[in-house]
């Protein structure tokens, strides 16, 4: 069937979630919204709708771009991390999707494990993990401490191993059931950077993660996949933004012409979380305005 043929279907309008957004896919697909004709996410391939999904630090930034599109997609956010998420559960509501939080400090791996095993006894199961939550300390690698290589592993790299692991051994107990993870890497999995050597090991750990977990679990009904953003507005790039040489840099580098926004991270991750994926299995795709491809 060709796609002119799949798009006339008329489905009642689902609210986005994104009226107050900038249009985001161009005058075409805001007309058609406009129509009330549908969303990508009704289509059966991208929607979650049904789909229970933990994101951890879902408070701001990627995270929250991240919890915000899969409730445009249909699904339910599980929101985990250490601070308050009602912004986040402000902008689930607004697509209709629904929130629980869960505060947890996510730099004990264990503590994180058990965390996930009490959702899903006390709240149900999971259909996606999407491990999110990181930090990075900046200093020059001769000065850079123990405390800091310590501090950034454990989030980054030994607590996703720790949920993957527990999400992994709890889908793979049902026969029939199916799971989903999604790790943000970053382009530091495939480049070096400066001044953060504890945060570009983490993230080539989690690009070796994905790639072994996935081979190890394809087979058993559990997709392990990958974003590596690039340059995106957020806390985590606060520092880089205030630098205006820096600052002027980077966006200088990037093809795009612009830093990335949550929601673009967002929507790449319904995509990864969605029936659309089901064939990927060790992926790290870039979603960075084409940093990596320069
Ligand atoms: P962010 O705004 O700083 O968000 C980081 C999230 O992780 C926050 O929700 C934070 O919670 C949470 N977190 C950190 N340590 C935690 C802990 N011990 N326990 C619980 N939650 C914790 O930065 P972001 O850019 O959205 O980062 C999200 C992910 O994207 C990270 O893995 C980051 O490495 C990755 N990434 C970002 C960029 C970028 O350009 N922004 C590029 C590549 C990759 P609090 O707010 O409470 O600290």
């Amino acid at each position: 069937m060709s796609w002119r043929a799949t798009l006339p279907i008329r489905l009642p309008r689902r609210p986005t979630g994104c009226e107050d957004e900038p249009p985001r896919n161009g005058r075409f697909f805001e007309r058609r919204q406009a129509k009330g004709i549908m969303n990508v996410s009704d289509l059966p391939a991208f929607s979650l709708t049904g789909k229970r999904i933990l994101v951890t630090g879902a408070n701001t930034g990627i995270g929250q771009g991240i919890a915000a599109s899969i409730a445009r997609a249909g699904g339910q956010v599980v929101g985990v991390g250490r601070s308050a998420m009602n912004e986040t559960a402000e902008k689930v509501a607004a697509a209709s999707g629904s929130f629980e939080a869960v505060r947890i400090d996510l730099s004990d791996p264990a503590e994180a494990a058990a965390m996930l095993d009490r959702v899903w006894d006390e709240s149900g199961p999971l259909d996606g993990l999407v491990n999110n939550a990181g930090i990075i300390r900046r200093a020059d690698a001769v000065d850079l401490s123990e405390a800091d290589w310590d501090a950034v592993m454990d989030v980054n790299l030994k607590t996703v191993f720790r949920l993957s692991q527990g999400f992994a051994r709890r889908v793979l107990a049902e026969p029939g059931r199916r799971g989903k993870i999604v790790n943000i890497a970053s382009v530091l999995s495939f480049q070096g950077g400066i001044r953060v050597a504890s945060y570009t090991a983490s993230k080539h750990g989690v690009l070796g993660l994905t790639r072994l977990l996935a081979c190890e679990w394809a087979a058993k009904g559990v997709n392990v996949n990958g974003i590596a953003p690039g340059y995106i507005e957020t806390n985590n790039t606060e520092a880089l933004r205030a630098d205006p040489e820096r600052s002027a840099a980077i966006l200088a580098r990037i093809p795009a012409g612009r830093w990335g926004r949550p929601e673009d991270i967002g929507d790449a991750a319904v995509f990864l979380l969605a029936p659309a994926s089901d064939y990927m299995h060790g992926a790290v795709m870039p979603v960075d305005g084409g940093w990596l491809a320069r």
